[in-house]
């Protein structure tokens, strides 16, 4: 029979007062209501993979999906062990890149630019180690939603062209915000690359054409429902989703921006929010003198992050006392030291050392 919720976050409870600092849990913004309050800290990408950093800890249990646990992998100090609940948390957006069709599009892309040179990378954190590794190796940086702008402005000062991956959309509208003309943003799809290579020397971004399956299903046509339906309402997205939206949207940022964007407002004020569903019935539910409602109808679930439940949580946990490093994240040592080559430069270019 299954354990109850009670007996759970009772099991998971007494384990962190036995551990103590010994053992530090962090979830995102997304994931589960009942994992968020029985983490030591909750964040987006950028405010976990710091936290993670920072650390004394010796375990870390990351609630959130794969990329990110491995992110952290990467930045904690060798006897510091991360461990994700759900191995099998994966990420729409992460999937849409592997080393081997980037190596391809690189090899590709030298047919027409000295990409040594004049070809700047920058993934995305919603990556692998191995894509972060690649772009490490190759003088590039990574970037997280909130620290997109200043790494894209980073990029362009070094080098001519950034290939910026893999989410086509956060690419663009980070470009555009940075004034670059839409005649210098050019997509590559790795499954259709065109014959013609020629059209990429004009190139000053070149985007990967991902995109991240819950922030994609906001349509234009939602902001204008909303806009009729709810007048007085603003609308708040996050910039994975399409450049239609954003053009549409009063206020664009990151899940932190977004949180603050809500709690920041004045009492009274209503907000349709362009973000995974957990987020936004959070925000609606710690800011009762407002109003806060989905952008979307239906609105957006991020299955992966749903993945990780409290047995799951539980089950890592209990293994602990018993010297059982249940989810261990490894990350190979070769790849590990690309990809925190690329993650630096990340702390670089947003002037936060390393
Ligand atoms: S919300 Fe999108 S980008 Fe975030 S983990 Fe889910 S699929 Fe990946």
């Amino acid at each position: 029979m299954m354990e109850k919720v009670g007996g759970l976050k009772a099991r998971i409870e007494e384990t962190k007062r036995r551990l103590g600092e010994k053992l530090l849990i962090l979830a995102h913004h997304y994931q589960r209501d009942e994992i968020v309050e029985l983490a030591d800290f909750r964040g987006d990408s950028l405010e976990l993979s710091r936290r993670a950093a920072e650390s004394d800890a010796r375990w870390i249990v990351f609630c959130g999906v794969h990329f990110m646990a491995e992110t952290a992998a990467i930045l904690v100090r060798p006897a510091q062990r991360v461990l994700i609940p759900r191995e099998d948390a994966g990420c729409f957006l992460a999937h849409s890149v592997d080393p081997v069709q980037l190596r391809d599009a690189w090899k590709q892309l030298s047919q027409v630019l000295d990409v040594e040179r004049e070809l700047l990378p920058v993934a995305y954190v919603n990556t692998s180690a191995a894509v972060k590794a690649f772009v490490g190796a190759r003088g590039g940086a990574c970037c997280t939603s909130s620290s997109a702008r200043q790494v894209l402005a980073w990029a362009l000062e070094r080098s001519p062209r950034v290939f910026f991956l893999p989410d086509q959309y956060l690419g663009r509208n980070t470009a555009r915000s940075l004034g670059i003309p839409e005649e210098e943003i050019v997509l590559w799809d790795p499954h259709h690359p065109p014959a013609d290579l020629s059209r990429y020397r004009q190139a000053r971004v070149i985007l990967w054409r991902g995109a991240c399956n819950v922030h994609v299903r906001f349509l234009p046509q939602d902001v204008d429902r909303v806009r009729r339906e709810h007048p007085g309402a603003q609308v708040v997205v996050h910039p994975e989703c399409r450049p239609e939206v954003v053009a549409r949207a009063d206020e664009v940022g990151s899940t932190s921006y977004i949180i603050r964007t809500v709690q920041n407002s004045p009492s009274g004020s209503s907000w349709a929010v362009g973000t995974e569903q957990r987020l936004v019935a959070r925000l609606a539910a710690e800011n009762p003198d407002k109003t806060v409602f989905s952008l979307g109808d239906p609105p957006p679930y991020c299955a992966y992050m749903s993945l990780t439940r409290l047995a799951d949580l539980a089950e890592v946990l209990a293994g602990l006392p018993l010297g059982e490093e249940r989810g261990l994240v490894e990350v190979p040592e070769e790849v590990r030291a690309g990809a925190a080559s690329a993650l630096n430069r990340m702390w670089e270019a947003i002037g936060a050392g390393g």
